[in-house]
């Protein structure tokens, strides 16, 4: 593996569930629990890795379509805010989504592989797990589907056509500084990424743990594939982290406060990753 090199890490906000409550995040919530029916609003995220000699992107969010398809087959229950798309918000950070060369997919769910469109000049890295998943009998059942976007995974499946994407298994270096880990747990083909920056090594989590207290409490995410293997993965986060707080969870609002960079946390939030937390 060549020498690391370090890079910027930037998180945007681009939508948040306001209406999510606290049992729909830790599978431990029983009904006893205080907590359970708490309020616990879910951040969406996309993320910039840059340097002098690259940019890449991680995942690519959903767009508008499917943010009023979400809401409008919710009855309600879904009420999420979001104004610009994940491309239209990086524009606004200076990076152009027409031009990334790299996109590092963590998972083909509808929140983290809905606009492959916008990046029409992009390699996706993805673990072939996941593929495998998404396209596999599992999807017939509505409890592994349900995140999925038949449409997006399609759109992917497009790609594989075009040579666009590339299969990883396991452990893999995108670039020098820029690693993917496969974990499964939340998903088959679930994988992080690892990349070096002034402060050392930065795990972003992305769905191997959506909140802090996921992998702080050891508290599995309700929405899984396999249990044992999402806390195995928020063991193998810890390993190759520099620290604790070199880990950043994929869906906490909680990462808008910590990081310098934003004004408001919320939709339109952009936040620095390589700087020290608070
Ligand atoms: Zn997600």
């Amino acid at each position: 593996m060549a020498d690391p090199e370090s890079y910027e890490i930037s998180a945007l906000c681009y939508a948040v569930r306001t209406n999510r409550k606290h049992h729909e995040n830790f599978i431990g919530s029983a009904w006893s629990d205080p907590m359970h029916d708490q309020d616990e609003p879910i951040a969406y995220y996309v993320w910039t890795l840059k340097n002098a000699n690259r940019t890449v992107v991680v995942d690519t969010g959903f767009d508008k379509t499917e943010w009023s398809r979400r809401t409008e087959n919710s009855g309600g229950l879904w009420q999420c805010e979001y104004d610009q798309s994940p491309a239209e918000g990086l524009t606004g950070i200076g990076v152009d989504t027409r031009q990334v060369q790299d996109v590092i997919v963590t998972h083909l769910h509808y929140d983290h592989a809905g606009s492959l469109n916008d990046f029409p000049k992009a390699r996706f890295h993805l673990q072939e797990l996941e593929m495998q998943y998404a396209t596999g009998p599992h999807m017939g059942h509505g409890y592994f589907s349900g995140a999925y976007t038949v449409d997006h995974v399609i759109d992917m499946v497009r790609n594989v056509y075009k040579g666009r994407v590339v299969f990883h298994t396991g452990d893999s270096e995108i670039a020098p500084g820029i690693t993917v880990h496969h974990v499964g747990g939340h998903t088959m083909g679930m994988q992080f990424v690892r990349v070096m920056t002034v402060r050392g090594w930065v795990v972003l989590a992305s769905d191997a743990s959506h909140f802090y207290a996921n992998f702080e409490d050891n508290a599995p995410f309700p929405i899984v594939y396999n249990v044992a293997d999402m806390l195995k993965g928020f063991d193998k986060m810890r390993s190759l982290a520099s620290t604790r707080n070199h880990i950043i969870p994929g869906h906490d609002p909680q990462v808008m406060t910590r990081y310098p960079g934003a004004t408001a946390p919320g939709v339109g939030a952009m936040v620095r990753l390589d700087q020290s937390p608070d």
